[in-house]
């Protein structure tokens, strides 16, 4: 056996680590002039991250909607130890391989039963891309070029490459910083129905006007079914789905579902659209993919779509990542999501639901938040006051959890196939003891 220790990281302190992270390191959204320390993390176990100074905290973001079967699982790591004996990466073009295969048979059972097709790639924003350029595509092939514009709703969130962004949300997307080469979309108002809440029709006037005014440039709808992340932390009704597929196949515009965020059981559904039992033309996931385990993404289509661009002039869709279909992601995948419909998840997130909703009410009656939601896996404290992060970020850690807010958000979305009861009761009352306290908000 070759020694291999030489290659593995040195083990640098705490204080190093950090060090040497704000010279040299630019994190997400951050600025590199004033960013507030960074919390190094040397290992991370079950629902737990260990910091490089020994403590150990409990993690209740699932690496941003990923990490849904925790750390290190042994089921996981066996799994890509194996496919890493096989082969690590091949190409894709001309070649297939058996996680490729396997996964995509899977991916096929138990996503909505029209999508066919599944195209890979290597994060959510360029699924995102796909989705976009396959809609565009789809279109010219039909010999309607007009129809190059998307619609989407207010505080969406689709990712940060140019053509995902310019479907963000407008304001807090920033789009003015980019609008001299951002394409300009239609934004109709954001859906306002809450999950629960009685239907009307006035909820879905505002898109149905501007999908009847625009329909002719129109290539697709795009939206995050039930559950907008990243723009906000909203819920809405399912009902303002299967309005929204009507309205769609009235005005002859296809429907792209996100699931980026909502896939593989986070909401309560398998997939968030399944709460309104509809069928997108196309559909992107990602993040729990592959359980937070390595990056993978796919755009999944109908054969209305597939076929329709392939029958078009250029013949054949025009993309293709080099890692695309990445064997030890696909491999990951497969066993993270075998893994998931192997035990009864469903029950899982209702129990963790029911929890949340107890927990987390209690913050509702105070002066400084604003509302408390929970769906599935996803408890939300949305405050009147923007969080003050360095302050709330360390007062977090020193109660033993991690949670990341963002403006007024602090949300918790626990690692729900693996936390017991113990675990998810510590990562609550820390959660309510912190956000009780008013001076760690602006204001
Ligand atoms: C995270 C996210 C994306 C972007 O995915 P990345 O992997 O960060 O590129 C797109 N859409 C939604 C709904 C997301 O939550």
């Amino acid at each position: 056996m070759t020694d291999i220790t030489p290659f593995l990281p040195a083990d640098l302190d705490y204080q190093t680590l950090v060090d040497i992270d704000k010279q040299a390191i630019w994190h997400p959204y951050s600025s590199t002039l004033s960013a507030p320390d960074a919390y190094p993390v040397v290992s991370a176990e079950g629902v737990y991250f260990q910091l490089a100074d020994g403590r150990k905290i409990i993690d209740g973001m699932s690496s941003w909607w990923c990490a849904m079967h925790g750390y290190n699982h042994p089921v996981l790591n066996a799994a890509m130890q194996a496919q890493i004996g096989k082969m690590s990466h091949v190409m894709f073009g001309g070649i297939t391989h058996p996680p490729a295969v396997e996964l995509s048979k899977l991916l096929i059972d138990i996503t909505p039963e029209q999508l066919t097709k599944v195209f890979y790639s290597d994060s959510g924003s360029v699924a995102v891309e796909v989705a976009i350029k396959m809609a565009l595509q789809y279109w010219n092939s039909q010999g309607k070029d007009d129809k190059h514009r998307l619609l989407t709703v207010r505080n969406g969130y689709h990712g940060d490459t140019f053509g995902a962004m310019a479907t963000c949300d407008p304001v807090n997307g920033m789009h003015h910083l980019f609008s001299k080469v951002m394409p300009e979309h239609i934004f109709a108002e954001a859906p306002a129905c809450a999950f629960d809440a009685e239907w009307d029709e006035r909820y879905i006037s505002d898109l149905a006007n501007k999908l009847q005014q625009h329909q002719d440039e129109i290539a697709a709808v795009i939206i995050e079914p039930v559950v907008q992340g990243a723009g906000g932390m909203r819920f809405y009704s399912p009902h303002y789905l299967k309005r929204l597929r009507e309205l769609c196949d009235e005005y002859d515009v296809l429907l792209i579902l996100d699931e980026i965020a909502t896939g593989f059981g986070r909401t309560g559904e398998l997939f968030a659209c399944q709460h309104a039992g509809i069928q997108p033309d196309i559909m992107a996931i990602g993040k729990a993919l592959t359980g937070g385990n390595i990056t993978l993404a796919a755009t999944l289509c109908t054969d209305k779509v597939s076929d329709g661009i392939c029958r078009g002039e250029a013949g054949v869709f025009m993309h293709g990542p080099t890692f695309m279909g990445n064997p030890l992601a696909c491999a990951t995948a497969l066993a993270s999501t075998r893994l998931l419909l192997s035990q009864d998840w469903q029950a899982k997130v209702k129990h963790i639901e029911a929890h949340l909703k107890e927990a987390l009410a209690p913050l509702a009656t105070l002066d400084h938040i604003d509302d408390v939601r929970v769906l599935g896996a996803i408890g939300v404290v949305e405050a009147k006051q923007p969080v003050d992060m360095a302050k709330i970020q360390a007062a977090l850690v020193d109660e033993g959890i991690w949670l990341r807010p963002f403006g007024k958000l602090i949300y918790v979305m626990p690692t729900f196939m693996v936390i017991n009861d113990e675990e998810l009761e510590t990562l609550t009352k820390a959660m309510v003891k912190v956000v009780s306290q008013p001076e760690l908000f602006a204001g």
